[in-house]
């Protein structure tokens, strides 16, 4: 069976969220399977960079389109440890620009961001209908976000096309949303800028278009699946979702095992594993000497990697550390955030650094704050502290705390989303059974947090009891295999 894949970042090149993770990871892990999978990505200046000369490359004039000329369709065999075959577009017009993929230096979006996602979509849908490579024309397009929203839409006019379509929501939030009277240059029919269309309220959404047009739309957890069919999830589009329901389904994203690895991790102090977990204290001292922190074993280190945004509920951590009591809770606490985001969040949090300076060891309660996007930092923080915070206000499936699990870092989330699905709280109950992985609240308020962080305070304090929550922890496999083939039935109608 063959795969198109289509989104608009890819790890290691460009990043920005969990969506390059899953399109590298996942493709990758279909060809494992025996699927004959592909990704289709624009042509980024890092990822031309690395990619677009050498052996076996291929070059595919498109001719002009949208706006922009000079546009060529590059066509990457696989190598150098990459089993997965890429398409590359090149367009410089509107793919060679720094920095992020959407926004521009001063945080606003590209005014082109339309034109250049539906360049993106059109090409994913001619490679898919068999109008760019007669030797390979997939069974399967899947789409993944607003990005690629369009590609159903496109695939949809061409009736003659039996390739079918999947989308795949990786987070509603982000909608693609622009004018109307964008919708003549998109090439489209009128009638798809309509309300049976992706016309929303008086405006184009990208993301509708793949709710609307995809034979199949999936989202990256169960609980996410659900919860965007009521209005306090749905960001407008429950009703939408609520249409097409039966077509529907929710599968958990996976990590790439071979990167988040604690026993072969190059990026950390020491490796470790669950029976060797010598390695795991080595990597708390390292993270905290270098971030400045009291270098001392019996103080909790709380990490954060996350984006700074409103979803991520950063605040209401720094509100339950407002008024937290380390000495009551008898834990000195040492919290570590490495992150980029709104400039609120950034401030408050630099705030709380002032009040709470790094320093040495004795002080009850510590922060650090690591402002940047910084992936080797990312992996010292996960191994390093022992409880990694994923408060999110909304959370489509979360891909650190799954990180976190398989470094023995106890995650501390908001039961919602993707986190509500891969940890298990550790009440009595669950620790009693042995079945306990993490530290879950019920509402995103930030006294509910503060009483889950002093229950990881209290079991901190008790020594065995951590350590068989981090064997539980450990043992979890999130492995792609199991989401690459749930994926294939889907592929397959079952
Ligand atoms: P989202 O996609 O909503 O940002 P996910 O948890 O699905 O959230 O994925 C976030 C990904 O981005 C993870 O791989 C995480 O490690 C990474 N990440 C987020 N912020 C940073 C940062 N400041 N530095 C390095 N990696 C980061």
């Amino acid at each position: 069976m063959r795969v198109l894949h289509v989104a608009a970042e890819v790890f290691p090149w460009v990043k920005t969220g969990g969506l390059a993770d899953v399109a590298a990871a996942l493709p990758e892990a279909q060809c494992a399977l025996g699927l004959d999978a592909r990704l289709l990505v624009p042509g980024y200046p890092a990822l031309l960079e690395a990619l677009g000369g050498g052996r076996g490359v291929k070059r595919l004039p498109l001719g002009p389109a949208f706006g922009a000329a000079g546009i060529e369709l590059i066509a990457v065999p696989p190598g150098r440890g990459r089993a997965l075959p890429l398409y590359v577009l090149d367009a410089p017009w509107f793919f060679d620009r720094p920095g992020n993929p959407y926004l521009r230096e001063d945080g606003t979006e590209w005014p082109d961001n339309p034109r250049r996602f539906a360049l993106l979509s059109w090409v994913a849908a001619q490679l898919a209908a068999g109008g760019l490579d007669r030797h390979w024309v997939p069974d399967v397009l899947h789409a993944h976000d607003w990005h690629a929203g369009l590609a159903c839409a496109y695939l949809a006019t061409q009736p003659a096309a039996r390739t079918r379509s999947l989308f795949t929501v990786h987070n509603l939030a982000f909608q693609g949303a622009c004018e109307l009277s964008v919708l003549p240059e998109l090439g489209l029919p009128a009638w798809m800028g309509t309300m049976a269309g992706f016309e929303f309220h008086g405006e184009l959404r990208f993301l509708k278009a793949g709710l609307v047009f995809a034979d199949r739309i999936t989202t990256v957890s169960p609980t996410y699946a659900r919860e965007i069919l009521t209005p306090a999830f749905g960001h407008q589009m429950d009703g939408v979702l609520g249409s097409r329901r039966e077509r529907l389904h929710g599968i958990l994203n996976g990590i790439d095992t071979r990167v988040w690895d604690p026993a072969t991790d190059p990026q950390i102090a020491q490796t470790y594993t669950a029976k060797r977990l010598e390695g795991k204290a080595a990597c708390k001292a390292a993270l905290q000497q270098s971030m400045g922190l009291g270098v001392e074993p019996r103080a909790l280190v709380v990490g954060v990697v996350s984006r700074l945004t409103a979803q991520k509920g950063i605040d209401l951590l720094l509100s339950a550390l407002d008024g937290f009591d380390a000495r009551a809770a008898g834990v000195p606490l040492q919290v570590v955030v490495l992150g980029t985001g709104e400039a609120w969040l950034e401030g408050w949090l630099r705030e709380r650094c002032r009040a709470e300076p790094p320093g040495p060891a004795g002080v009850w309660l510590q922060m650090a704050f690591h402002r940047g996007y910084d992936e080797a930092l990312a992996h010292r923080i996960i191994a390093g502290a022992d409880v990694l915070a994923v408060p999110s206000r909304f959370e489509p499936c979360g891909l650190t705390q799954l990180y976190a699990l398989r470094y023995g870092t106890l995650p501390l989330v908001h039961r919602v989303g993707g986190l509500a699905d891969t940890v298990v709280n550790a009440d009595a109950a669950a620790v009693g059974a042995g079945r306990a992985t993490g530290f879950v609240f019920d509402r995103p308020e930030a006294p509910l947090l503060a009483q889950a962080l002093t229950r990881a305070c209290q079991l901190f304090t008790q020594a065995p009891a951590w350590r068989q929550l981090m064997g539980c922890a450990m043992a979890q496999d999130f492995s792609w295999e199991t989401p690459a083939r749930a994926y294939e039935a889907l592929y397959r109608g079952d």
